[in-house]
């Protein structure tokens, strides 16, 4: 077994015994190294840049759920809308109706996730509680015939410290039950939880989390 090979293989079995999906992130990575993780078994992977995603799209084995978890700009959806799995980033009800726009030309309904701004930082880019609701109060939503919300997704702050890393996490994952109990699976899926990275998913899963997005823990540094 490869070094990526070992890592993911670790890093799977520890994830999964806690129902949680993982992301392996092999932005700025070449083909070589998504290819020994996809011959060890894994299909989920993310990336950040629209057509980085679409080049390893066209250089790699069709069955890859490819995940689009990075910051989406609208002019760049339309070379992802064709394949993408899962768009984890949406960040503006603009982004959602320029995804739903190139869902349609392609015929397909695009799954979503939500963003919200959870961390204590201004770089991090989300949706705030209070117009998360407002977004699904609008009624919008279900107008958006070639999009589906299927959950949320955040980011805790880049600190060290692990008492607030777990209340912006528990913050998020008590946002996506609230949400789930009040507006209908119509209107929104909460399925999926998005969050945690390499230096925090450990905390994310004690949190709730059901889908991880692990890069430099598999791939090694960027
Ligand atoms: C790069 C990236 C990750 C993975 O980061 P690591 O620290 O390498 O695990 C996860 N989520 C997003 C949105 C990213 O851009």
């Amino acid at each position: 077994m490869s070094a990526i090979q070992e890592n993911l293989m670790k890093i799977k079995q520890a994830v999964e015994k806690k129902d949680c999906l993982v992301v392996a992130v092999s932005k700025t990575k070449p083909v070589e190294n998504i290819k020994e993780a996809y011959d060890a078994g894994h299909r989920d992977f993310g990336e950040n840049k629209a057509r980085e995603l679409e080049s390893k799209f066209g250089a790699l084995p069709k069955d890859i759920r490819w995940h689009m978890i990075g910051h989406l700009q609208r002019n760049k959806v339309k070379y992802i809308a064709p394949f993408v799995s899962l768009i984890h980033g949406v960040d503006t009800l603009k982004l959602l109706k320029k995804i739903n726009d190139e869902g349609e030309k392609n015929k397909r309904v695009i799954a979503c996730l939500l963003q919200v701004h959870i961390a204590n930082e201004d770089s991090k880019f989300g949706f705030l509680p209070t117009e998360l609701y407002e977004l699904l109060d609008s009624g919008v939503l279900s107008t958006l015939k070639n999009i589906k919300v299927k959950g949320l997704m955040g980011m805790a702050s880049n600190i060290r410290d692990h008492r607030t890393i777990r209340e912006e996490f528990s913050g998020l994952k008590h946002l996506f039950d609230l949400i789930k109990r009040q507006y209908p699976e119509t209107l929104v899926e909460m399925k999926v939880l998005s969050m945690g990275m390499s230096g925090d998913y450990q905390i994310a899963i004690e949190e709730g989390s059901s889908m991880v997005r692990i890069g430099s823990a598999i791939f090694g540094l960027r």
